[in-house]
């Protein structure tokens, strides 16, 4: 665990609907790396969410606020009561923001005043994109299952900064996923550093929600989240066999046909080199029997070129892979040496000029093959979830695009759609990226 951390300490006041505003504050919080602390003198900073519903409500949340000043004395306020701003600050003047309720965004950057989020986005390390960073839009949400990771991959601080892999009980896992979907929310993006190997460190040991039990895997995560009836998308997925279990659910439309599996290469020597896991899987016998069982599968992955040792012969069959594997979506990086990473031991470090030759190359590969799939999809008829509605065109997301890192669908007839709306529409033409409908 780092001792940088950065700690928010969190009083939540008032009814249901105040919790999950909460709960949405604390999502994003965690997920750019904030800590949740239980008490006073170990946080940063302390957010109260008020209740303004009745007196005897008011004075409890004066009196919460007033406790954390003494306590703490650095105080962000928000929920019910915050919209009596004047009435806080009259008897508690030194607090450092007022907010109303759904306020999300203001707290979090009320927070980030006091306890900056981290600027430096790491590919390598971050599992949001730099984009991620704001409060996601209130139709979409990430749901972190677990944090840090048991794999010690060389290129890789992870697990030196955040330990070993912790997961998130499932229960708590799906109380959150419901508050969200309560709250809005029609797409959860499931994140964690290995979301394949979530509960391992739980021995997978059985949780409840709502009366029912539920196993703490990836498999019976996923049948929990296709009761809230809502887009639900993996990211950061290993090529392990028991992901296996969870393509029939695709299949069968429980959870979008999508995974977000970092193959980083296609070389057994450099994936050992690496030390990745499920190296020595057969990556593209599995990737068939996943289109034989979900032929809509959609697969993005990211690769490293130029990884200390790489030799020719091993970048060319990493672009044989490619051409093989024909993934939809794919980012590639140039191996850069993370400061206390131990892949910068290894021997025979790539120039930087062959870095960019071989990135152009592998762009220049994968962009014809993620365009053609993209053409593929003209004519089709394909469900697409609403980011943003202008007066002359609205713009949305495929199932097999995910926010910030794959493409868009552009549509062209705007009237009556609102934003988080899921709607059918045709396609009528791809460009490189994106789609046009
Ligand atoms: S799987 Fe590897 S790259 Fe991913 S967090 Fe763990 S050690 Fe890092």
């Amino acid at each position: 665990m780092t001792t940088t951390s950065k700690k928010v300490g969190f009083i939540s006041l008032g009814c249901p609907k105040a919790l999950v505003d909460s709960e949405r504050i604390l999502t994003q919080l965690r997920i750019e790396g904030y800590d949740i602390v239980p008490s006073y003198e170990n946080a940063d900073v302390v957010v109260v969410n008020t209740c303004g519903f009745i007196d005897s409500a008011k004075r409890e949340s004066l009196e919460a606020i007033g406790e954390a000043l003494r306590e703490n004395g650095r105080v962000i306020v928000t929920g019910c009561m915050g919209k009596n701003a004047d009435e806080i600050r009259s008897v508690h003047p030194s607090v450092l923001s007022v907010t109303g309720p759904h306020a999300y965004e203001e707290v979090v950057s009320a927070v980030h005043d006091v306890i900056p989020p981290p600027t430096d986005h790491d590919p390598f390390i971050d599992l949001v994109p730099p984009q991620g960073i704001k409060l996601t839009p209130r139709h979409y949400a990430y749901l972190k299952i677990s944090e840090g990771c048991n794999h010690r991959c060389t290129f890789c601080i992870i697990p030196s900064l955040r330990g070993d892999l912790v997961s998130r009980p499932v229960g708590d896992v799906m109380e959150e996923a419901e508050r969200l979907v309560n709250a809005g929310v029609r797409e959860l993006l499931v994140i964690s550093q290995d979301t394949s190997a979530y509960g391992v460190d739980i021995k997978y040991r059985t949780g409840f929600w709502n009366g029912s039990p539920i196993k703490a895997n990836m498999q019976g995560l996923c049948e929990a989240l296709a009761h809230l009836g809502v887009w639900v998308r993996l990211h950061y997925v290993y090529p392990y066999p028991h992901v296996d279990n969870v393509i029939p659910l695709m299949a069968d439309g429980l959870i979008l046909p999508y995974l977000d599996i970092p193959f980083q290469h296609a070389s057994s020597r450099i994936l050992k080199l690496m030390k990745r896991p499920a190296a020595s899987e057969n990556t593209l016998a599995r990737i068939k029997s996943w289109r034989s069982i979900c032929p809509e599968l959609t697969l993005r992955s990211t690769f490293i070129v130029g990884f200390p040792g790489e030799t020719a012969a091993e970048f060319d069959e990493l672009l044989g892979f490619l051409q093989e594997a024909q993934l939809d979506r794919v980012g590639c990086f140039k191996y850069s040496a993370v400061a206390g990473a131990k892949a910068n031991e290894l021997p025979d470090h790539v120039a930087e000029e062959l870095k960019q030759e071989r990135w152009e190359r592998f762009m220049a590969v994968q962009q014809e093959i993620s365009s053609s799939r993209l053409q593929a999809k003209v004519g089709q008829k394909i469900d697409i979830i609403i980011d943003e509605v202008a007066d002359d065109q609205a713009i949305g997301r495929s199932m097999a695009d995910a926010p910030d890192i794959d493409g868009l669908v552009y549509l062209s007839q705007p009237e009556g759609l609102s934003v988080g709306d899921i709607v059918t529409a045709r396609i009528t033409h791809a460009d490189d990226y994106d789609l046009f409908a």
